[in-house]
């Protein structure tokens, strides 16, 4: 029924959902804790969930199809102009506009292997050829990735930091590469980690744009900002891009609540810091927990962290399920003894490592 390259795609794979896991187990979900989806373990911003409140009054109304507040607060804070900016329901659905807009059926689309999920269902969806080159230490190889641009290639996906593996590229390597992509090839800078990057070395996409006319930074207010389930992202890119992009885009693709919030959560830098140092914090405490059992992982930039648990991993992920713990499998993107967790407040991490220790000793 479906045409070449749907028929070819496999469905992304969302973590599992904690009502889902509460029946099977016969549990209260409050005893439950995930840490698959890379979301923010702190709860929603009192300004975000105030703002959204509010929109509810509305809900009769369509919500504003241009973003006008959400895109002045954006380029304020980044120093744009607004007609940069495209707004997206997260920044997924800017991914597929993306995808839609500049390939077709004739291109080929760079990304790398163990990259994000999204980039080659986004592709084959439009039946474009995907070209996932091969990882070097689990990151992007950026050379190699250059190297694979053929006369074909219309995009190229670039996740810094990567997810599920949390490697980061520095500032020079990501303008290294730019400077070698051809001006007709677009770069998808996709920086949904990025708010949690500290340190000079490391790109900031947006201070890029102004050297690279063919660059999209992509961003998300679901990770740091904690936002995942209002489902808001935007692209920065040049007036030009941002223009295809727009017109190409659901007329209403961000609800009200979303936008509101959104706006509202651009206010709150003490909530953007603590999640930053929540996370910091965290991924210590995952790190030498790993340690502690001698199980290598992937050093992490992100809000997660993939461990090397072997050749059991499927066995480790079912017993830390009955344990009421919801981390995330990574067989789906070819690393199958690998576990990616989410970073948690400091109890849920004790518990999941407790858990995951447990498990090992009844994997044997
Ligand atoms: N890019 C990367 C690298 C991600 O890991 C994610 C979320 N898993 C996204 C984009 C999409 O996030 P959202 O659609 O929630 O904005």
């Amino acid at each position: 029924l479906a045409v070449k390259g749907v028929q070819a795609l496999s469905p992304y794979q969302p973590g599992k959902p904690i009502e889902e896991l509460a029946r099977e187990l016969g549990l209260n979900p409050a005893e439950i804790i995930k840490l698959a989806s890379n979301e923010n373990p702190l709860g929603p911003s009192k300004l975000a969930l105030a703002a959204a409140r509010k929109a509810l009054d509305e809900l009769c109304l369509y919500p504003d199809g241009n973003g006008f507040d959400l895109k002045q607060a954006l380029a304020n804070r980044f120093g744009v102009a607004m007609n940069q900016i495209t707004l997206g329901n997260g920044s997924n659905d800017v991914l597929e506009v993306i995808a839609r807009c500049f390939a077709d059926s004739d291109s080929e689309v760079v990304f790398s292997q163990y990259a994000f999920a999204v980039y080659p269902i986004v592709t084959q969806a439009i039946g474009a050829r995907g070209i996932a080159v091969p990882a070097k230490e689990w990151g992007h190889d950026l050379d190699a990735m250059s190297a694979a641009i053929t006369e074909r290639t219309k995009l190229v996906f670039v996740a810094n930091p990567n997810n599920p593996t949390g490697t980061v590229h520095r500032a020079d390597a990501i303008e290294a590469f730019l400077d070698r992509v051809p001006e007709q090839v677009l770069v998808v800078l996709d920086e949904a980690y990025c708010e949690y990057l500290t340190g000079e070395e490391y790109p900031d996409g947006i201070k890029l744009l102004g050297r690279y006319p063919n660059l999209i930074v992509c961003r998300t207010f679901s990770k740091a900002w904690g936002l995942a389930a209002l489902r808001v992202g935007y692209s920065l890119s040049s007036p030009e891009i941002a223009d295809v992009l727009n017109r190409v885009r659901q007329p209403f693709n961000v609800d009200s609540v979303a936008l509101a919030a959104a706006t509202a959560v651009l206010n709150d830098e003490a909530y953007l810091n603590r999640s930053r140092e929540v996370n910091t914090a965290g991924l210590r405490q995952l790190a030498d927990g790993f340690d502690r059992m001698g199980l290598p992982y992937i050093p992490s930039a992100g809000n997660f962290i993939a461990v090397e648990v072997g050749e059991r991993a499927a066995g480790i992920y079912q017993s830390l399920l009955a344990h009421g713990v919801i981390v995330r499998p990574v067989a789906g993107y070819g690393m199958p003894r690998h576990l990616r967790v989410s970073v948690g407040l400091p109890e849920e991490n004790e518990r999941f490592l407790d858990a995951l220790a447990q498990s090992l000793v009844a994997a044997g």
